[in-house]
């Protein structure tokens, strides 16, 4: 697609900067939204992280002995429809596009979800029970409201491609093993050479944050 010069008011939307504000279920709000997607093969995006004081890839090794557990993390870009506490869309119709990071449990219910009615075409309402860990219970909606009008269907696809970047990319840290030694044992690399001893590991504080 060709960039074109145009002018405008303050009423672009497309300009929001690099930065997106993660969805967050908020308790006592229901939310309607509905995952963006181009192939609906490709709805999500993970990968096997670990969380010792922010998400990093699995490595395979030290990672888990000391942090336990690799668990998936899952990415997807949601539409999120202005509605009411309950999830009713308000007048006039209006939305935001928010990135939408969770974990094993929201992904299994996701599908028990699609099992019944499938995401690709039917909207979800999210609504959240502890907002500290983001449990969420999803409920299916009959139908996919972004997908109703083509010419917002061909609008949100197109605002969604950047969020979906971000997404892929801000998953998890992609660490080096040496990175997550550092991260891990609280060591610094240095001139000091490899003999210091190690910094001991609070490991009720490491599982307390998972
Ligand atoms: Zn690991």
């Amino acid at each position: 697609m060709s960039e074109e010069i145009k002018t405008f008011g303050l009423d672009n939307d497309e300009i929001r900067g690099n930065q997106f504000t993660k969805y967050a279920g908020k308790k006592g709000e229901v939310h309607r939204c509905g995952i963006v997607y181009t192939d609906p093969k490709a709805m999500f995006v993970g990968t096997k992280v670990h969380y010792f004081q922010r998400y990093f890839i699995c490595k395979k090794g030290l990672c888990c002995d000391k942090v336990g557990l690799a668990k998936y993390r899952i990415g997807a870009v949601l539409v999120k429809y202005a509605t009411d506490n309950l999830g009713n869309p308000k007048k006039p119709f209006g939305y935001e596009i928010l990135p939408w990071m969770f974990g094993e449990q929201t992904y299994t219910k996701l599908k028990t979800a699609d099992s019944e009615f499938p995401l690709a075409s039917h909207d979800i309402k999210i609504s959240c029970t502890n907002e500290d860990y983001q449990n969420l219970d999803i409920n299916s909606c009959r139908e996919s409201i972004w997908q109703a009008k083509a010419e917002l269907k061909e609008s949100i696809l197109a605002e969604a491609k950047h969020c979906w970047e971000w997404v892929k990319k801000g998953l998890a840290s992609d660490l080096s093993v040496e990175e997550i030694k550092d991260l891990i044992l609280g060591t610094q690399t240095s001139s000091e050479g490899a003999a210091d001893p190690v910094a001991p590991v609070n490991l009720d504080d490491v599982l307390k944050s998972v």
